[in-house]
């Protein structure tokens, strides 16, 4: 095991282990710079597992990040080929815009083709973490039909992610025979809508053999500690429309992923938990307050939640408003949804729109939760507003391309050019401005 780092007598293979006996590493030196903390500050919450740094020893391009809820609020795109979409060249387009728009990590789901060559692309060149789901992948690195796959074989692809530099993984632990049985007596309106959770659902069922990721979890921890991949412990049964939501199901599955918590912790593992899903606006505070309870503070990986589930086409606003609800109440890290959510794969206007939605929805919690530093660029914005000083709008704004576009493409008239053609010498700030300085408002 060359990962192993030694400083004096002090042996390491992972941040947690680094942080409970008390080292701050360089990427725990790195995120605290990135978020105002002090190294110390970063240092406990990793120890405590409050905080993670996904870094995965074979990823050397990374720049490390730090998910939890004391951090700034960071957001995944989804990306990937599948067997109708498997343009390679395309979906490293949209890793580049989406690492561009801000992006923290990109989860590579591809379902289709060389997978091995494009996560080892990402993993060479992506500054941003990378995560998978290695379950997606035991059927094409295999090439073995589902019923076919051994537990070796699904923990031989966890290794393959391992050493291809992933920095965390989705594995759907908390899924049982127990959890097979609840499945078929409590009955959902949508079942498990979980892709991983599905596949595990279904190899459970037609091999009568436990999950084996919750089987064999030792063996996945010790291919975490040699890499310090950081687990994601899936959420399988995470509700698929409103009326699962909050369910046995999702309950009995969040209380396991709790226990696995403390195994991965004692073990040396980062771990984050994921959740929901769709789950009306009124049921999101409750949800973060039971999954922090449950899983001692671990980080928080939201789905949306989507708070309707009717509007296919807008589903990166109806997950947006959830995610800002759910980030305000404590989740840290929000997996974008994109317009083509239920649809079809998304294009790059699609990751694009997602991504931005997203943006917004992380900030917005940000500043509710008293992120330091988080409003400081919205009381700039104000101040410009104030000035009517586009350029410095425009350079405060999240995209300044779109903001200076739409302005341009109908501006106001030369008579009154500082304004904007919503309300041209109608304008608001205008008048304000010209009567506190006692000028004339001229208006015909
Ligand atoms: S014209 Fe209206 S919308 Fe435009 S800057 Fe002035 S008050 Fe705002």
């Amino acid at each position: 095991m060359d990962s192993l780092v030694t400083k004096g007598a002090i042996m390491f293979f992972t941040q947690l282990q680094a942080a409970k006996q008390g080292v701050i590493t360089d990427e725990m030196k790195i995120v605290a710079r990135k978020e105002g903390l002090s190294e110390e500050q970063i240092c406990s919450l990793v120890a405590a597992g409050k905080v993670v740094i996904p870094c995965n020893k074979n990823h050397k391009s990374i720049s490390p990040e730090g998910i939890g809820k004391a951090l700034r609020t960071k957001i995944n795109a989804n990306l990937g080929t599948s067997k109708d979409c498997k343009d390679y060249e395309a979906e490293l387009d949209k890793v580049q815009t989406a690492v561009k728009l801000g992006a923290d990590s990109i989860m590579d789901l591809s379902t289709h083709g060389d997978t091995r060559i494009f996560r080892r692309v990402l993993t060479e060149k992506c500054t941003a973490m990378i995560g998978t789901v290695p379950i997606y992948d035991s059927v094409i690195h295999h090439q073995k039909d589902l019923a076919f796959l051994t537990a070796k074989d699904f923990l031989d692809t966890v290794r393959l992610h391992a050493e291809d530099g992933v920095d965390f993984i989705t594995v759907h632990c908390g899924i049982t025979r127990q959890t097979v049985h609840q499945i078929k007596t409590h009955k959902r309106k949508l079942n498990i809508v979980s892709r991983g959770g599905s596949l595990l659902f279904a190899w459970m069922h037609m091999t009568g053999q436990e999950n084996p990721f919750y089987e064999y979890f030792d063996d996945i921890l010790d291919i975490c500690v040699e890499y310090d991949v950081t687990l994601s412990l899936g959420d399988a049964c995470r509700p698929g429309c409103l009326a699962d939501a909050t369910d046995v199901c999702q309950i009995e599955e969040l209380v396991r992923l709790g226990e696995l918590t403390k195994r991965a912790r004692q073990r040396g593992v980062q771990v984050m938990i994921e959740g929901p899903g769709h789950m009306a606006l009124n049921e999101i505070q409750a949800n973060m307050e039971v999954q922090e309870r449950l899983c001692d503070g671990a980080p928080f990986y939201v789905l949306g939640p989507l708070v309707t589930d009717i509007a296919p086409g807008y589903d990166h606003i109806t997950a947006a408003i959830g995610g800002a609800v759910a980030g305000m109440h404590g989740a840290s890290f929000l997996c974008y949804v994109t317009p083509a959510e239920h649809l079809a794969l998304p294009n790059l206007q699609d990751v694009e729109e997602g991504i931005m939605a997203f943006k917004i929805a992380a900030h917005a919690a940000d500043i509710a939760r008293g992120i330091r530093g988080a409003r400081d660029k919205d009381d700039a914005m104000a101040d410009a507003r104030k000035k009517l000083d586009w350029e410095a709008q425009y350079a405060l704004a999240m995209n300044p391309d779109r903001a200076r576009r739409i302005r341009e493409s109908r501006a106001p008239e030369k008579d009154h050019e500082d304004t904007c053609s919503m309300c041209g010498k109608f304008c608001a700030v205008r008048s304000m401005n010209k009567a506190l300085n006692d000028e004339f408002i001229d208006i015909i």
